[in-house]
């Protein structure tokens, strides 16, 4: 599928489709004259009529679809745009020598760019590049021929290691630019400036320089193969000017009550007076956690949606000015903030998704520099999130434009999406053994190698191997064990149950009788509900959240998913997790291990046997 996204617009806006813009007639003639087509191909005109409007463009179309075109069309008309302009229109259209402007064009390789420039020189139209393995002599002329005001150049392109190298080269741009002869910034393949992408090269990284210099002049970015995160990398660091790769720390930390102390202590030993974002979930926890930090001794304040909005944009300027570094703030805290030194960014509560967890993440360490993202995860804050968006009470951030996501009329569905992305992200943080950043692109639909993470997240900085292990039999006394109870306990009641606690409120319902009370002694607590927030994240088992009380508590119970539960527990279905190996202690089937007192669907007493590696992968779950 061929997606044009205009960067500011959102994509397939109508209003570049149309055909009277001042330049469309002309576009077209030179479309048959001088490139000898009859048509433009999909998406080519509304490209053209963004970039030409002075909008900064992506396009992502597949190699053969005419990127190159649509750059390559318009070069003798920006000239005539400036003249109608300058000299109030009804003059006749000047021949381009005229009234010269140059697209500059960045493309990785010599080989593609003398390619085009033979195209080019075979049209007509003038065109000269520049790298580093030319005679200086040559380049020099080059240079001299665009100091002129009248030079002949159409195009220029050039490596991006020269954008990078060349001092002589950046001078030449900016003299172009005050003369208001730089028309467009062309960057062609420019995935290559994304470590998310196949093909990176850090010289693109350094691109992001021309925005930042010249911010008026529009940017064109090109590729044939950009994923959602790709996409975003560019647009940052082509579009926003973050010039730098990003140096991020993933972790996702385990919430307890002592949070607010363990941020403090984290923050005092990694981040003291340095700035960052805590994401909370609710306007009152901003609050909250502000004042607590206040109390710490650190420059903090809170944002969010309730307070007005001369108030939140003085909390955000005192914030951009560093005169506090640390702002506490619901998720409508982020869109357009450029702040380049982000050091941290904290989430105090479970992100929405991982979509948004990403974005999130993105406001730091756009400076190039280090930066923390760390997230403090408690399964308590699942329903709690969980219950907010079924009562529709979670702030939103405001979308950026150009995001269709759901149909507004569709409301169930939308619960429902946003039911799922919540899983994701609570299965992300349950998992504590895959690489933070193959769970983040597992999520767009992409590959990552995890050893290019570089131990740069928590899970491949702790974990020096994993097993694997089948935990079916263990799953489905779960299951079992949610039915025999009669659907109406939480999850930690039925831990407990499961791993044979005697506890009053156990024996109260009279749970110690059950067949499967004490089937899991032998796992950890951890482990055992490791397996059984599986079972949540992958929709075997359901929480159904009520709100117990009425100051806004709120309590869960456990229900089976009968149709999902089925395929497990006949279905022969396999479900295998990977756990640390230094987290060993799974005891084997040892003697003193409680075997199961009966596994209700093989009629069989079998202990579940972990703690062995597994051959056979039929469904290996990375937990996502
Ligand atoms: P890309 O950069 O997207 O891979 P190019 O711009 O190099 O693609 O174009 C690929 C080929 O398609 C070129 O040979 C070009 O001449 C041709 N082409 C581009 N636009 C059109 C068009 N509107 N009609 C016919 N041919 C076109
Ligand atoms: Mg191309
Ligand atoms: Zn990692």
């Amino acid at each position: 599928k061929c997606v044009e996204v205009n960067y500011i617009e959102g994509a397939n806006d109508k209003r570049w489709s149309s055909e009277n813009f001042l330049w469309t007639k002309k576009l077209e003639v030179n479309n048959k004259k001088v490139f000898g087509n009859h048509s433009f191909r999909p998406n080519q005109r509304e490209v053209i009529n963004a970039t030409m409007s002075g909008y900064d463009v992506f396009v992502l179309m597949p190699t053969g679809g005419g990127k190159s075109l649509t750059y390559q069309y318009i070069v003798d008309y920006i000239g005539m745009l400036r003249w109608f302009i300058s000299l109030d229109a009804g003059f006749l259209v000047l021949p381009a020598l005229i009234c010269p402007g140059i697209t500059l064009v960045i493309s990785p390789l010599v080989s593609l760019i003398q390619d085009q420039i033979m195209h080019l020189l075979q049209a007509n139209i003038p065109a000269a590049y520049l790298s580093a393995n030319m005679e200086w002599t040559e380049q020099q002329e080059i240079l001299r021929e665009l100091s002129s005001d009248y030079f002949k150049y159409k195009l220029l392109y050039v490596t991006p290691e020269k954008v990078a190298k060349s001092d002589v080269l950046l001078r030449q741009l900016e003299s172009l630019h005050a003369r208001e002869l730089l028309a467009r910034i062309v960057i062609d393949e420019a995935h290559c400036v994304s470590q998310w992408g196949h093909d990176f090269r850090p010289d693109y990284q350094g691109l992001g320089i021309l925005k930042q210099k010249f911010q008026n002049t529009p940017v064109l970015a090109l590729t044939a193969t950009a994923t959602a995160s790709v996409k975003e990398d560019v647009v940052q660091a082509l579009v926003e000017f973050v010039t730098h790769c990003r140096h991020y720390r993933y972790s996702v930390i385990p919430k307890t009550k002592k949070c607010l102390d363990d941020i403090d202590k984290f923050l005092k030993e990694n981040h003291f007076d340095e700035c960052g974002i805590i994401y909370c979930l609710s306007r009152m926890d901003c609050e909250k956690v502000a004042e607590k930090l206040q109390e710490c001794g650190h420059k903090a304040a809170f944002y969010h949606g309730t307070m007005d909005p001369a108030q939140r944009a003085f909390v955000q300027k005192q914030w951009s000015k560093d005169e506090i570094n640390i702002i506490c703030a619901t998720v409508a805290f982020g869109m357009g903030i450029n702040k380049p030194d982000v050091r941290f960014v904290i989430h105090h509560s479970l992100p929405k998704s991982i979509e948004g967890y990403h974005q999130e993440c993105g406001r730091a360490g756009r400076d190039g520099q280090r930066a923390s993202c760390v997230l403090y995860y408690s399964y308590s804050d699942y329903i709690r999130v969980k219950h907010m968006i079924s009562q529709g009470a979670i702030e939103q951030s405001p979308l950026p434009s150009g995001y269709n996501r759901f149909n507004i009329a569709n409301s169930g569905r939308i619960l429902e999406t946003n039911t799922e992305n919540l899983l994701r992200m609570v299965s992300y943080c349950e998992n504590d053994v895959d690489c933070r950043r193959l769970l983040q692109l597992i999520h767009f639909g992409e590959k990552f190698d995890s050893a290019n993470c570089k131990k740069t997240c928590d899970n491949c900085l702790k974990i020096k191997s994993f097993i694997e292990k089948d935990v079916t039999d263990i799953t489905k006394q779960l299951v079992e064990l949610v039915k025999l109870t009669g659907q109406q306990f939480s999850s930690s009641h039925i831990l407990e149950v499961y791993r044979g606690s005697l506890s009053q409120f156990v024996k109260k319902h009279r749970h110690e009788t059950l067949c499967l009370h004490g089937a899991g002694k032998h796992l950890a607590k951890g482990e055992a509900s490791r397996i059984l927030r599986h079972l949540v994240t992958e929709d075997f088992l359901m929480e159904d959240v009520k709100k117990s009380d009425l100051y806004g508590s709120v309590s869960s119970v456990l229900k089976v998913n009968e149709s999902k539960a089925k395929n497990l527990l006949f279905g022969g279905r396999t479900i295998i997790l990977r756990f640390p190996s230094h987290v060993k202690p799974f005891k084997l089937g040892k003697s003193e291990a409680t075997p199961a007192k009966g596994s209700l669907t093989s009629g069989k007493p079998s202990p579940p046997q972990i703690g062995t590696p597994v051959q056979p992968q039929p469904e290996v779950d990375l937990h996502m």
